[in-house]
């Protein structure tokens, strides 16, 4: 994509649209027929990626942001470096709100969000501008034994 180059070098956005484009082309996604991309960096280097997976029964259905973790996770990581995300919508296509709470999960000081369309990056977000005053596991500190 052309607009790639203007990212920093170590975002890797190149690998991560290229990702998350090869993996949207698996999004099963009968019913919104709307077919999502995910693909993390984390600070180790490796790159994992997700799909959106629904269901018959609608509400279990899973983002694609789901899946990455799911895959960073299952592979022992546990921190997002850059999330990339690709849809096909004409707006710009954020993660959902339940999706910004799972990246902020394993989100670090620097995590960043790039939100891409079938053209490239179309945003590039901060966790705090997708979620501000979140809610995340140091807030559990001396709650939990
Ligand atoms: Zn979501």
């Amino acid at each position: 994509m052309s607009n790639m180059a203007e990212y920093p070098v170590e975002h890797r956005v190149s690998e991560l649209f290229a990702a998350a484009k090869a993996v949207q082309k698996n999004a099963y996604a009968p019913y919104s027929h709307f077919p999502v991309g995910a693909a993390i960096l984390t600070p180790s280097g490796r790159i994992h990626a997700g799909c959106n997976v629904e269901n018959a029964a609608y509400p279990v259905g899973a983002c694609a942001e789901a899946g990455a973790i799911a895959a960073m996770v299952a592979a022992g990581e546990t921190a997002i470096s850059v999330i990339l995300t690709i849809c096909d919508s004409i707006e710009v296509g954020t993660c959902c709100g339940g999706c910004r709470q799972r990246v902020r999960e394993f989100a670090t000081a620097d995590t960043l969000i790039y939100a891409c369309g079938p053209d490239g990056v179309r945003a590039v977000f901060t966790m705090e501008q997708l979620l501000p005053t979140s809610f995340g596991p140091e807030n559990l500190n001396g709650f939990v034994s």
